[in-house]
C-alpha cells in the first residue's frame, strides 16, 4: 500500500516536470521574455490596419497612425507579421 502511495507521487512528479520543461522549450509561451514578444517598428509603420485586421485575438490597434501591440493579449501566433506589407512587425 505504502509502495503504491510513492509510485503514484513519483508518476505524479514526472508528469509535472515533463510539463514544465515542455513549457520551457517553447519560446512563444505565455512565459516569453518581452524580447521574445513581437513589437512594432514605428519608423517603418504605415498605420495601414492589415495587422489589426488579421489579429484573430483583438491584440492590435493603430493610434495616431502606428500600430499598437497590446502584449497581454498577443499569442504570438505570427499572423500580423505576414500579414504587414511593411515588414514593421518583428
Ligand atoms: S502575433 Fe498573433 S496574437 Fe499577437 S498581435 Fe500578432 S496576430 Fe495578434
Ligand atoms: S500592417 Fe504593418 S504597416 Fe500596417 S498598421 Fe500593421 S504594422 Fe503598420
Amino acid at each position: 500500500m505504502r509502495l503504491r502511495f510513492f509510485v503514484i507521487i513519483a508518476l505524479l512528479m514526472l508528469a509535472l516536470a515533463a510539463f514544465v520543461s515542455c513549457d520551457k522549450k517553447n519560446p512563444l509561451s505565455a512565459d516569453a521574455t518581452p524580447a521574445q514578444r513581437y513589437s512594432i517598428d514605428q519608423s517603418a509603420c504605415t498605420g495601414c490596419g492589415l495587422c489589426v485586421e488579421a489579429c484573430p485575438h483583438n491584440a492590435i490597434y493603430v493610434n495616431n497612425g502606428v500600430a499598437v501591440i497590446l502584449q497581454a493579449r498577443c499569442k504570438q501566433c505570427g499572423l500580423c507579421v505576414n500579414a504587414c506589407p511593411q515588414n514593421a512587425i518583428q
